[in-house]
């Protein structure tokens, strides 16, 4: 999340329909193709399970004014993604149940280029971080879930973001015409290669050339995505269904007093079924904490691209107050950590024993 500037509450009317740049990235909304997955229980789910695996990758052709080539590049499959990648994929012994655990925003391995050319020092160039939400729920693996976690920080590529949501302001010449820079993500300085921090302070001493993104895309969103729609695919394969729990935090900020402890994200109804919503705010609730839907926080590209309930494929975003565990200033982790990373512990040890199969709709 970003709360500083609240682009991350942007409620768009939410539909069936995708916009232009994500049939773009993923062709599985664009179509379907025949192809038969290994016979899991899911109902017709091998028809477009290697559809989750393919994206288009735009390259701008050397010389000739970033004409776009190469369109249908397929993305690399799970197990032939490189590891160590742009991120960290713990996977349980036996998965135990049909959800996945997602944290694209707490990566901190930051690139020394990319530290010389930002006008932030060190530690004001954290400040987009969804800090140690990672650790808050690394007991998922061992409870039987997978666990994917972006190495890569959100200021530096955000994986909760269209793949090209690009700021022109920020690049030194002019954009492919399929960029999507109309948004208001890229509006507020946020786009998939952020201008600002969640501080509002902006990242860059001057404009950045374009194949700069096009490589942290194809280096960090790319592998990312391929991995966690490798996941979905999986797990809906196995299970018949899916739900992505899509784990973020949320800054402290003058201008939304009364954040509630957590904000849990479905897109307003449309990319979650509400019964699986009930069941974690339930789970919240009994441990205590304040919880509200939707405000500010109803879910980013990942909830709004792959939460398809019609397709037994749900997400729910659960946005964390930071002030529970970590010092905003410091960037260090408070004593009560512990505390949240417990009972985060319990909760997925809870959802783990559940049944889920209305799931499959
Ligand atoms: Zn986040």
């Amino acid at each position: 999340m970003v709360g500083a500037t609240g682009i991350e509450p942007v409620t768009f009317p939410v539909s069936g329909g995708r916009s232009p740049a994500e049939l773009r990235a993923h062709p599985v909304w664009a179509g379907s193709v025949s192809c038969r997955g290994r016979g899991g229980k899911g109902r017709g789910i091998g028809a477009r399970q290697k559809l989750w695996n393919c994206a288009r990758i735009v390259t701008a052709a050397p010389g000739c004014g970033l004409i776009p080539r190469n369109m249908d590049l397929p993305m690399p499959r799970l197990a032939e993604l490189p590891q160590p990648g742009p991120f960290l994929l713990s996977r349980p012994a036996y998965q135990r149940a049909p959800l996945v655990f997602a944290s694209p925003h707490s990566g901190r391995d930051y690139p020394a280029a990319f530290l010389a050319e930002s006008r932030l020092d060190a530690l004001s160039v954290r400040r987009s971080e969804d800090s140690f939400v990672d650790e808050l729920y690394g007991a998922a693996p061992k409870l039987g879930a997978p666990l994917l976690a972006a190495t890569f920080p959100r200021v530096y590529c955000d994986a909760n973001r269209e793949p090209w949501e690009l700021d022109p302001a920020m690049f030194d010449g002019p954009l492919p015409a399929w960029v999507n820079s109309a948004s208001p993500r890229v509006g507020a300085g946020l786009g998939t290669i952020a201008r600002v921090v969640a501080s509002g302070e902006p990242v860059y001493r001057r404009r950045i050339p374009f194949r700069e993104a096009e490589e942290r895309v194809q280096r960090c969103w790319q592998p990312y995505h391929a991995a966690l729609g490798g996941l979905i695919a999986e797990t809906r394969n196995e299970f018949g269904c899916c739900l992505v729990v899509d784990c973020h935090s949320m800054p402290a900020h003058p201008a939304q007093q009364g954040l509630p402890d957590m904000v849990l994200g479905d897109a307003h109804g449309t990319a979650c079924a509400p019964r699986a919503v009930r069941r974690v705010e339930e789970q919240f609730w009994s441990m205590g904490y304040r919880v509200r839907r939707n405000d500010p926080y109803a879910g980013g590209y990942v909830t709004r691209h792959y939460g398809r309930p019609r397709d037994a494929v749900h997400v729910l975003q659960i946005e964390m107050a930071r002030s529970l565990y970590m010092n905003e200033t410091t960037i260090e982790r408070l004593p009560q950590m512990s505390v949240l990373q417990r009972d985060i512990t319990s909760m997925i040890a809870a959802l783990m024993a559940m049944d889920w199969d209305f799931l499959r709709g």
